[in-house]
C-alpha cells in the first residue's frame, strides 16, 4: 500500500492504540485542528473536573478549600505532582502555580545573583518575546542596562540553534542562562542534558522554558540536574485558555529562599498562623505567590489523567509518527508548491511542523475556510501540530490534501496576505 493513499491513513489508525482518545475531546464542528501547540483542546475529563471544582464552590462555599474530593488548598501542589512524570521531576520539585512569565520572573528574582563581573543573562534570538521581555525587566530592575547585559545567542540560519554555539557563549560574566526547550517556531528540540553539563562545569545556573515541550516531548530534569523549569498547561497539556501553569526546582535548592514571596509559598501547616515571619515551604511550593486560579487549575485535573495513563513515551512515540508522516507526504504531494521545511526532520523535531512559504499568511486563511486549523507565525511560517492525543493520521492525511488542493489551485489569493491579531 503506497503512503498516500486514504486507505493507508485509515489503516494505521487502526492500528493505533491511543486512537481512542480523539473521542474523549470536543473538536470543533467540521474542522481538523492543528493547533494543539498553540491552545490545546477541551477533552471530557477537563471540564468534568472544572465543573466538579465549580460545584465544590456552589455547595460547600469557604469550605471547598479544605473539603470535597479535591480540596483546593492542596491543589497546587497535588497537580503538580501529577505534573512531575511529565518532566522528571521527583517528590516535592514540581508545583502548578502561576503562568509562564510570571514563573519565569519568579525564578529569574531567584536565581540571577550578579556578582562583581557575573552580571550577564544568557538567552538565545529565537526565544519568545515574553520571555525576552521579563528578562530585559529583572536586569533592569538590578540596574543594568539590557542592551549590554542580555546576551542572545545567534541562529546560524534563523530557524535553529547550535548547542555549541550556545556553550561557546558560557563565558566567565554570565551569571544565569534560561533557554527554551522547544524552540516556538522551528520545533527545534534543544538537548538539555548536554546544556545543563554545560553550564554547570562552568558554575552557571540554567533553565528551560518547557510551554512548547510539556506534554510532547519526554523530559528527565532531575537527572540531568537542570536547576529550574517552567512552562504553561495550555498547549500541549490542554488545560484551556490561560490555565494556570507550573514549575520545577531540582531538590538540591529545596530551602532557598525564592525572589518573590508571598504567603501560600509558606509550609501548609502553618499559613494560617499568620505571622508576619514566613515560614516558607521547603520545596517548589515556596514559589507560590498568592491564592491559586482554582477555577483556572480545575481542568488541568482531569487532562492530567490521561497523560498518567499513557504515558510520555506512547505520547512522544505517536507524535513522532505522525510528524514523519505529514513530513512525508508533504514531500510526496507538495512538491511544487515551493513550502521550505523549517522543521527539523530528523528526531530533534518537537510535537510540530513549520511550513515556511512567502504566502503563508493567506494560506493560513485558505486553509482554516476548508476546516484546516494552522497557526500562523510571522513572517512566514505555517505551524501545523498533528497531536498525538486527539490527531489522527486520517487528520494528516486531510491536511496535507486541503493543501495541495489550494496551493494547485492557488485558491489563497482571494485572501490579503496579512495576519489576524491573534495568528
Ligand atoms: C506560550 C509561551 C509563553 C506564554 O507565556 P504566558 O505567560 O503563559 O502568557 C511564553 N513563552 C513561551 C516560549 C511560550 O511558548
Amino acid at each position: 500500500m503506497t503512503l498516500h493513499t486514504l486507505s493507508h491513513a485509515q489503516e494505521r489508525d487502526r492500528q493505533d492504540k491511543l486512537a481512542p482518545y480523539k473521542n474523549e475531546f470536543y473538536i470543533p464542528a467540521n474542522s481538523i485542528y492543528m493547533d494543539g501547540n498553540s491552545l490545546g483542546l477541551l477533552s471530557k475529563r477537563a471540564e468534568r473536573t472544572l465543573h466538579e471544582l465549580l460545584n465544590t464552590w456552589k455547595t460547600l462555599g469557604i469550605d471547598g478549600w479544605t473539603e470535597g474530593e479535591h480540596p483546593w488548598f492542596y491543589l497546587s501542589e497535588q497537580v503538580g505532582e501529577k505534573m512531575a512524570p511529565l518532566v522528571g521531576g521527583m517528590q516535592g520539585e514540581t508545583i502548578a502555580t502561576g503562568s509562564t512569565t510570571t514563573n519565569l520572573h519568579q525564578l529569574v528574582s531567584t536565581f540571577y545573583k550578579p556578582d562583581g563581573n557575573k552580571t550577564k543573562i544568557l538567552a538565545d534570538e529565537l526565544n519568545f518575546p515574553s520571555d525576552i521581555y521579563a528578562l530585559k525587566s529583572q536586569l533592569q530592575l538590578k540596574g543594568y542596562d539590557p542592551d549590554e547585559h542580555l546576551v542572545r545567542v545567534k541562529s546560524r540560519d534563523g530557524r535553529y540553534l547550535q548547542e555549541d554555539d550556545i556553550i561557546e557563549a558560557m563565558t566567565t560574566d554570565v551569571a544565569l542562562i534560561a533557554l527554551p526547550a522547544v524552540l516556538y517556531r522551528s520545533g527545534q528540540v534543544l538537548d538539555m542534558e548536554k546544556l545543563t553539563k554545560a553550564a554547570h562545569e562552568r558554575n552557571i545556573p540554567i533553565g528551560f522554558d518547557l510551554c512548547h515541550s510539556i506534554g510532547a516531548v519526554e523530559h528527565q530534569l532531575h537527572d540531568w540536574g537542570t536547576d529550574f523549569a517552567f512552562w504553561c498547561t495550555y498547549k500541549h497539556l490542554n488545560g484551556g485558555p490561560g490555565s494556570v501553569g507550573g514549575l520545577f526546582i531540582h531538590e538540591k535548592h529545596f530551602g532557598k529562599t525564592p525572589g518573590l514571596a508571598g504567603w501560600f509559598g509558606s509550609k501548609k501547616g502553618s499559613q494560617f498562623d499568620m505571622d508576619h515571619k514566613m515560614d516558607p515551604a521547603e520545596d517548589a511550593g515556596a514559589y507560590q505567590i498568592g491564592t491559586p486560579h482554582v477555577l483556572s487549575l480545575a481542568p488541568v485535573i482531569g487532562s492530567l489523567e490521561m497523560f498518567e495513563e499513557v504515558g510520555m513515551a506512547a505520547i512522544r512515540e505517536k507524535s513522532l509518527e505522525l510528524t514523519a508522516y505529514m513530513l512525508e507526504l508533504v514531500e510526496q504531494e507538495l512538491t511544487d508548491a515551493n513550502f521550505i521545511i523549517g522543521n527539523p526532520v530528523d528526531e530533534t523535531r518537537g510535537g510540530h511542523l513549520l511550513l515556511e512559504h512567502e504566502e503563508a499568511a493567506r494560506i493560513c486563511k485558505a486553509l482554516k475556510e476548508d476546516g484546516v486549523i494552522p497557526d500562523f507565525r510571522t513572517p512566514n511560517g505555517i505551524r501545523l501540530a498533528p497531536v498525538a492525543l486527539y490527531n489522527s493520521f486520517e487528520d494528516v492525511w486531510h491536511t496535507v490534501q486541503k493543501l495541495k488542493v489550494i496551493m494547485d489551485e492557488k485558491r489563497y489569493e482571494k485572501f490579503e496576505n496579512k495576519r489576524g491579531v491573534v495568528a
